[in-house]
């Protein structure tokens, strides 16, 4: 066999055809693994209000017929998203929303901007805290730049979304030429979730354009659980520290999912075994239909002082919330010695 016949594919096609096949069904997912118990009218309430959306390569680390499996909970929708919510729980729990902005650019703190290039991902999770976000009224990337050309940039920009990888490689590299001439932009952050959930898309091409360019760049990506951590995904990020970028991650608190020292403990080794350092682990923002998702102050921290007692610092996460109107987000933990 000729080497082009045993390489995996590492091209676009690849991890588009990947996604085109995702799953998209909540029945289709119970099939798949097996779930008998699982409420399917629930799921389906939940699914059509947030759509159920998951990439095979996610799949196969879920365990089959594990209907509490800490993956699954992420992906698949569940009668508790569409019951009553507690107080305090909204559709834009940041004050993200401004009614009279429509551009692409969200800038809250000094020094560092959000370009949100698109409201699309390759995996839907349910905690996330843009599900209401109303995409449709951003204006796009192009006349956020076309804005910084003319008024300058922040020092640094970071690609949000939705998830910035969603975008072909073609536009991404007209995003990054353009960003590379604006005057005073020294580094560019990238935020994705992508390198967990399809793998697949760290393309050769993708990461050596990124390389080569001048900006230093900062890759956040977004895992959870360490049983998200597979030999794609650690393939994936060997592949962005190969183009020698830094790699961070960070994480979301859910409960059900990863509201114990163990997991963490184990994700923050794994991580580093990959090449990326935790950076922050968020309380979870209170948006709508995800208060099950919920931990407590109290039950956050003292996960994060067990978590403390058995990792090396650099291997423990900040534990932030982010507080509408804040200058940063704010550390609740680890405490000040
Ligand atoms: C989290 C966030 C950032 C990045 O903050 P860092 O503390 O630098 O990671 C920037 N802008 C917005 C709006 C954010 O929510
Ligand atoms: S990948 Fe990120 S933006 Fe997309 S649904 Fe998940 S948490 Fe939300």
């Amino acid at each position: 066999m000729s080497t082009a016949q045993t390489a995996p594919k590492n091209d676009e096609q690849a991890w588009r055809d990947e996604l085109r096949h995702a799953i998209r069904s909540p029945r289709q997912l119970i099939e798949r693994l097996g779930l008998s118990e699982v409420n399917l009218d629930g799921a389906e309430t939940a699914h059509g209000d947030f759509p159920l959306l998951v990439p095979h390569s996610y799949i196969e680390r879920i365990e089959p017929g594990r209907i509490d499996d800490p993956l699954l909970r992420q992906v698949m929708p569940t009668a508790l998203e569409t019951t009553p919510q507690p107080a305090g729980f909204s559709t834009d729990p940041l004050a993200e929303q401004s009614p009279d902005s429509d551009s692409a650019i969200l800038q809250k703190y000094a020094n560092r901007a959000l370009l949100v290039t698109t409201g699309a991902c390759a995996i839907h999770c349910r905690y996330c805290f843009r599900r209401s976000y109303p995409y449709s009224q951003q204006n796009s990337w192009r006349a956020a730049l076309r804005y910084w050309h003319r008024e300058g940039a922040p020092e640094e920009v970071i690609l949000s979304g939705g998830d910035p990888l969603m975008l072909g490689d073609q536009a991404l590299c007209e995003l990054i030429d353009g960003l590379e001439q604006i005057a005073g932009l020294r580094r560019l952050r990238i935020h994705t979730r992508m390198p967990i959930a399809l793998p697949a898309r760290i393309t050769t091409a993708l990461v050596e354009r990124f390389s080569a360019s001048p900006l230093q760049i900062v890759w956040v990506v977004h895992a959870n659980h360490p049983q998200e951590i597979n030999d794609a995904v650690c393939a994936s990020l060997a592949r962005l520290r190969h183009g020698n970028m830094t790699l961070l991650n960070q994480s979301v608190l859910l409960r059900g999912v990863n509201d114990d020292p163990k997991p963490l403990a184990q994700l923050s080794e794994q991580l580093f075994s990959a090449g990326a350092l935790p950076y922050y682990l968020h309380q979870l923002d209170r948006i709508s239909g995800a208060a099950h998702f919920a931990v407590s102050p109290t039950t956050a921290s003292s996960i994060i002082a067990e978590l403390a007692a058995s990792l090396p610092g650099y291997l423990l996460p900040r534990l932030v919330r982010e507080d509408p109107g804040a200058a940063s987000k704010t550390t609740l933990a680890p405490p000040p010695r």
